[in-house]
């Protein structure tokens, strides 16, 4: 074996960049694309010297190989729209909340220069998000609002202004963790808060509140369990009582709803407190996130008193937290939609929400006889199956709905096939079958799922052949 000739068998970057199989490539980016063929060639070249016998066409092949392998992963890993058949409404994982078309279309146009700090009618400048807030302040019957990054910089931003070098009254059983690593303690800890936690982890009563006030205390918070709930011999004050004893030592209540829910959802079998509740009962500032129920973007509200909400919008971390001009956009277009009377129709999470079992069995029907139309010999079907909203809201909620169920003993390596292709779809698997929920597939990806699906059952077929 010869080493040395063997090395001279190694392809030049411009010889990969010529083949076909790369030329096809064109989404990827040049520099991107030589950093990997370099890799590759790396790659060959240290194989021969560990002693592989390589010709000219088997190291071509070797690197083109490895190219192509890196594109796609890089592909996964490329921000994309997905399907989501997993039936979860408010997926933190593919973004929250879908938004409304009225919304995508607003950012789109808010993209270029937009009149964020302008009031046009009469030329001089306004506060940013100006009349955002005044649609949010009509939508929720509050005083005032502002508008952050999310909910998280709205707790921070709260307990900063409000109460820093101060103690802030919670419950014992109000003291979550929300996920992704975001626990509440330490959110007091960042903002130089002091946590005083009252009552026990199932019953905290109003006298551990009243009994925890002094000269220090800067604020009573609640903070509703968004995520998780608790049953028993449970007890703890509702946001009126605290709201009263506020109001008797002049001391701020601030209500973390979190999932921000607007419309009543009782309708719907979903029991969630809505803002508007919180604000009728009194609580100064109401804190909630855009992008749960309030069906928007990402984004951090703020509702509740003007001359608190007006201290934290000149605070000098306001700017730090402050959204950009698209999602102001986006948020506006949607307090519109929940001001408008046919919210349900516009909005894609009451959308989902309203929707029957029925009336998605009826999806699940037509999707199944245009299945049948294209392949003949896939073990499908239509089955009962459970959304939920997720996304930290409405814990436990268990909707019914329909999902196509596919029987198959490579599961797994179906489900990979729906999530890596394109469009990624993405379901879930339960009792060795992938079942895609279609109460969370939008009308028009039902056409593209079918198809997809066909592409993907056909090539198991062949696979097995
Ligand atoms: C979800 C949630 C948060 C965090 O909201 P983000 O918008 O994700 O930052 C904070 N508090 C409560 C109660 C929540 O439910």
């Amino acid at each position: 074996m010869n080493t040395a000739n063997n090395l001279s068998h190694l392809p030049s970057v411009d010889e990969i960049l010529r083949q076909p199989e790369i030329i096809a490539l064109s989404r990827c980016a040049r520099q991107q694309l030589v950093i990997w063929i370099r890799s590759a060639v790396d790659d060959c070249r240290s194989e021969i010297l560990a002693g592989v016998d390589f010709d000219p066409a088997a190291a071509l092949r070797f690197v083109l190989q490895r190219t192509v392998r890196r594109v796609r992963a890089e592909d996964g890993r490329r921000q994309q729209p997905v399907i989501n058949a997993t039936g979860i409404l408010l997926h933190t994982n593919l973004g929250r909340a879908p938004l409304a078309q009225r919304a995508v279309q607003r950012m789109q146009e808010s993209a270029g220069y937009a009149n964020v700090e302008m009031n046009l009618h009469t030329g001089k400048r306004n506060h940013r998000g100006e009349r955002v807030c005044q649609l949010l302040q009509q939508l929720t019957t509050a005083e005032d609002a502002a508008v952050v990054n999310n909910c998280a910089a709205a707790t921070m931003l709260v307990l900063q202004a409000m109460a820093s070098g101060r103690e802030v009254i919670v419950s014992r059983g109000q003291l979550v963790e929300i996920g992704g690593g975001y626990r509440l303690p330490e959110v007091f800890a960042a903002s130089g808060a002091i946590l005083k936690e009252v009552g026990t982890t199932n019953r905290t009563y109003l006298r551990d509140y009243e009994n925890a006030i002094g000269e220090r205390t800067g604020a009573i918070i609640r903070v509703h369990r968004s995520n998780f709930f608790q049953g028993g011999f449970v007890t703890e004050p509702d946001i009126a009582d605290l709201v009263a004893l506020g109001k008797q030592h002049n001391i701020p209540v601030i209500d973390d709803l979190g999932s921000g829910c607007i419309q009543n959802l009782s309708a719907y079998g979903l029991q969630e407190p809505t803002v508007g509740q919180s604000v009728a009962a009194g609580a100064d500032l109401t804190l909630f996130s855009g992008d749960k129920l309030f069906g928007g973007p990402q984004a951090g509200i703020i509702v509740g008193k003007s001359s608190h909400v007006e201290m934290l919008r000149r605070h000098p971390m306001m700017r730090a937290l402050r959204v950009d001009k698209v999602t102001l956009a986006a948020i506006e277009a949607t307090a519109e939609i929940h001001l408008s009377e046919n919210a349900a129709a516009q909005l894609p999470l009451l959308q989902m929400l309203s929707k029957s079992a029925d009336d998605v069995r009826a999806i699940g029907e037509r999707a199944l006889s245009r299945l049948a139309r294209k392949s003949d010999n896939v073990a499908i079907d239509l089955s009962e199956c459970v959304s939920e909203v997720g996304g930290g809201s409405v814990p436990g909620s268990q909707i019914p709905s329909f999902g196509l169920r596919i029987q198959s003993t490579s599961s797994d390596a179906i489900a990979a096939k729906l999530r890596s292709g394109s469009p990624s779809i993405l379901g879930r698997i339960q009792d060795g079958c992938v079942i895609l929920d279609l109460r969370t597939v939008q009308e028009s990806q039902l056409q593209p799922l079918i198809d997809r699906l066909v592409q993907v059952l056909q090539s198991e077929t062949s696979d097995e052949a």
